[in-house]
């Protein structure tokens, strides 16, 4: 089965690339490559738009995965028909910069602040404002000593890095997953690891910024009590 490139996962940072249409239909459109994340571990689906060999474009308000693993970009409005996307169409993908941006940040900033709480993760999500974490912990947090660390891990400016382990490597080192909610990525033949020097080191699919000190200026919302064994941490930007 044909498949995408996922050109986000060798540089997150790329804005834009050519791509061919390999489908095209009411559920979305699928390319031979790509830059635009699809929707996954709490990060939203990339937005942007596609440029047709006409000269005309096509907002696509988000990007999905499958269950079977195809990966398709959503127009604003669904197509009818193939709407100039036939199969073997040559056109040009165009990120929200921006928004990506703004999730690359945050989700980095979550690696963080999952290292500065020794407690399991049971969920996270993001979006271009704010992100949040929860912890299987049943006792109280100090919400202006978190922020306090957070704010030196992101000023200490380390770099993020990546490592790659085959599946099996990754099923004798479990103790490296955090995040309970998102099962390790295998089945591809190899997972990446993100690194942040000195501070973390977990297998993840998203997408990151190269150092922490791009994250720029965060606070802690609030820590809620979800529950007994649950205390959840907002984290958000500090300008809008
Ligand atoms: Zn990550």
């Amino acid at each position: 089965m044909a498949s995408t490139r996922e050109m986000f996962r060798e540089d997150a940072y790329l804005r834009e690339c050519a791509a061919k249409v390999l489908a095209a239909g009411e559920e979305g459109v699928e390319l031979d490559q790509t830059v635009f994340y699809a929707e996954g571990g709490g990060q939203p689906g990339d937005s942007g738009h596609l440029t047709l060999p006409d000269g005309s474009t096509l907002t696509i308000v988000s990007t999905v995965r499958t269950p079977d693993g195809r990966l398709l970009h959503l127009p604003e409005t669904p197509l009818t028909g193939l709407s100039g996307l036939a199969p073997g169409t040559e056109l040009k993908l165009t990120l929200d910069w921006e928004r990506r941006h703004r999730h690359m940040r945050m989700h980095t900033c979550l690696h963080l602040l999952c290292s500065l709480i020794p407690a399991p993760v049971t969920g996270g999500a993001l979006s271009r404002d704010k992100g949040r974490l929860d912890f299987d912990l049943d006792q109280g947090l100090d919400k202006e000593a978190i922020e306090a660390a957070l704010q030196r891990l992101i000023a200490e400016d380390h770099p993020v890095g990546e490592q790659w382990i085959t599946d099996e490597e990754m099923r004798e080192r479990l103790d490296l997953v955090r995040t309970m909610a998102v099962a390790p990525p295998l089945g591809a033949g190899r997972v990446r690891l993100v690194e942040i020097d000195a501070v973390d080191l977990q297998p993840c699919g998203g997408t990151h910024v190269a150092r922490t000190g791009e994250i720029g200026g965060v606070h802690l919302g609030k820590i809620e009590n979800k529950g007994k064994h649950n205390r959840r941490v907002n984290v958000l930007f500090t300008e809008t």
